[in-house]
């Protein structure tokens, strides 16, 4: 059906959703109020809208703009947690990898890694050989409800010199011996992992708003009785009453304590992580781990230094992660160019043939989690090890008060879980079971990739590229339809591979405020390189019809994102409409 709305209704809908929102946030008495929508908000949001609670999530950004968005995109299944032989980590880590392979098969994909093997030390075959057994072992159950093959983690296996070096021939060295590969999970588009989980705890009646920041606690008695929120686009101030503020905003949940004079701390070290995405293929279908120079303070069972990883990711290659204490304002983290150039440099000394350069850097992604205990001018760092979960009336702190902070991305389910477990007892409703783990996340609710892909290409004809019809099943899984619901189902942006109309879906359908939402978050468009005016340019004219931007805003808004690279922190960036 073609879409027939005149212009001015469609660029109203969107804004009389975002106020609804707010009046019923204004309005209503929640059972818990989220703060923050990176993936441990988003997930608590989730889980306790499933488990039968009245939830509210509000976010002072984009959902899924924050630490959220710049990962190395690596579900991880816990390999390294063998070498510190912690299981239970092991253990955990696999399961988390397992739901997300599970839960949003449109987004997520198995992938890949080689460790090569030198002589016959710790570093040889032998010992590798022993770990992947004892992985196999300890991960047995790694697919277990996992019904799509192609979600399926297979087991590790080593490789000769010869097959390593077919795959891999910049990784020749003098004592190679071969290599080891296991699999992890790679998210093709993080932050809209997030979106998509917003969007399911919506249909699970969560109110959710973006552009929204808590910056306050009402308080009484000692006990909250919910927060004082801002909405970034009016700049107006509500009262959202909830019985449990959650204030899951990751690294950035101690600034709010302190902001809402809470009585309440979370004293927990940073760390400043950043992997760059170079902007071309430097490895086949496989990623690989290189050593550094640095040490890991925690192995019991080392193979020598730390790893570094690379990943194939689309047409480019992410690399990471390079850490470092940061005692900063988290609003205030920037990466510097020296900092930039000094990780190219380490690249180039783990691998020269590769020949990596800072002019390769394209995008840099960095942010905040939690770290071990480290002096701020250690080289051979300790890694946060768990996720951080508080519960302030505990511990003095205002009742009704809790606090989180996700050690991984790839723990940010489990996190939501036991939040939401410690909501439920807090309001003493008794246990009710956690579904998020088995559950498809909002587009993800199909068995077959093959399938989805025939579907669509059996509705868009032979007309739409195959590239067009891939990003349109990765991005929306089984949404694709409402997309082509829109006008320009069939007209293709500048970059050949993108309809119009996903901006448009993106624009009145996904909560987009700024363009950056749309074309960073919603499409996944310049996250792996600049993006060229002419696509900036089709992308601002259609959201601007949809969202009814004047073209100074439109300008505006391409001028963000092209300054923004190569690094851009969005959740300090204030909300600007010109
Ligand atoms: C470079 C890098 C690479 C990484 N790679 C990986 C990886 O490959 N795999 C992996 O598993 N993990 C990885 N991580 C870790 C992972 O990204 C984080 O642990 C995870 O995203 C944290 O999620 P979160 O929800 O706790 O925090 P965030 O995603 O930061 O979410 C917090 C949210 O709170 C919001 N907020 C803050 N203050 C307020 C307020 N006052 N009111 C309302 N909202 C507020 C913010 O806008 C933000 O959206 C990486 C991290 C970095 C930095």
């Amino acid at each position: 059906m073609p879409d027939t709305q005149s212009a001015e209704a469609r660029a109203g809908a969107p804004n009389k959703e975002r106020a609804n929102s707010l009046a019923r946030l204004s309005n209503e008495h929640f059972d818990i109020v989220v703060i923050g929508g990176g993936i441990a908000g988003a997930c608590t949001a989730w889980d306790a809208a499933m488990r039968g609670l009245k939830v509210a999530l509000i976010d002072r950004a984009d959902f899924g703009g924050g630490t959220s968005a710049q990962s190395l995109k690596v579900l991880h299944g816990g390999i390294r947690y063998l070498q510190h032989l912690d299981i239970v980590r092991l253990r955990e880590s696999c399961a988390e990898r397992a739901a997300f392979l599970r839960m949003a098969p449109h987004l997520t994909r198995p992938l890949s890694f080689a460790l090569p093997t030198f002589g016959v030390g710790m570093r040889g075959k032998l010992p590798l050989r022993a770990a992947f057994q004892l992985l196999n072992v300890f991960t047995a159950g790694r697919n277990r409800g996992i019904a799509n093959v192609a979600q399926h983690i297979p087991a590790p296996f080593i490789l000769s010199k010869r097959e390593f070096l077919e795959k891999f021939p910049a990784f020749d060295a003098p004592d190679l011996t071969g290599a080891g590969v296991f699999f992890d999970g790679q998210m093709l588009n993080p932050a809209r992992i997030v979106l998509s989980i917003v969007r399911s705890a919506q249909t699970a009646s969560a109110v959710a708003l973006n552009y929204c920041s808590a910056d306050g606690l009402l308080l009484r008695d000692g006990r909250v009785e919910g927060v004082i929120a801002k909405d970034a686009l009016s700049g107006n101030s509500i009262e959202l009453r909830a019985r449990i503020v959650a204030n899951l905003s990751g690294p950035y949940a101690p600034a709010f304590l302190q902001q809402a004079k809470a009585c309440a701390t979370l004293n927990v070290p940073l760390s400043r992580d950043m992997a760059i995405v170079i902007n071309r293929k430097l490895l086949p279908g496989m990623g690989i781990g290189i050593q550094t120079k640095y040490k890991d303070p925690d192995a019991w069972l080392s193979r020598g230094n730390r790893h570094l990883f690379m990943a194939p990711w689309r047409d480019y290659t992410l690399i990471g992660v390079h850490s470092r204490v940061y005692e900063g304002d988290p609003f205030k983290l920037t990466v510097t160019e020296e900092e930039i150039q000094g990780f190219v440099d380490e690249v180039r000394e783990a691998c020269p043939a590769l020949g990596v350069s800072r002019g390769d850097v394209v995008v840099v992604n960095a942010g905040l989690l939690p770290f071990g205990e480290n002096d701020p001018s250690a080289k051979d760092l300790s890694f946060g090890k768990r996720s951080v979960l508080v519960d302030h009336g505990a511990s003095g702190g205002p009742e009704g008060l809790i606090s989180g902070m996700s050690v991984r991305w790839t723990m940010g389910r489990l996190l939501g879980e036991k939040a939401t477990d410690l909501a439920l007892r807090k309001l003493q409703l008794g246990a009710r079971a956690c579904r998020t783990r088995a559950t498809p996340v909002h587009g993800g609710d199909f068995q077959d990739r093959e399938e989805l892909m025939r579907a669509i290409m059996k509705h868009t004809g032979p007309a739409t590229p195959a590239s067009a019809v891939t990003h349109l099943a990765d991005t929306f899984g089984t949404h694709w339809s409402e997309v082509l619901k829109m006008n320009d189902s069939t007209t293709l942006l500048p970059d050949g591979a993108t309809l119009a109309a996903e901006v448009r879906y993106a624009a009145r359908s996904e909560m987009a405020v700024t363009l950056a939402d749309i074309v960073l978050r919603r499409l996944d468009l310049g996250t792996g390189s600049t993006m060229s005016s002419q696509l900036l340019s089709a992308c601002a004219q259609i959201a601007g019809e949809e969202l009814g931007w004047s073209a100074q805003r439109q300008s505006a808004e391409i001028a963000r994102i092209a300054q923004s690279y190569p690094f851009a922190n969005p959740v300090s960036q204030q909300f600007v409409s010109a």
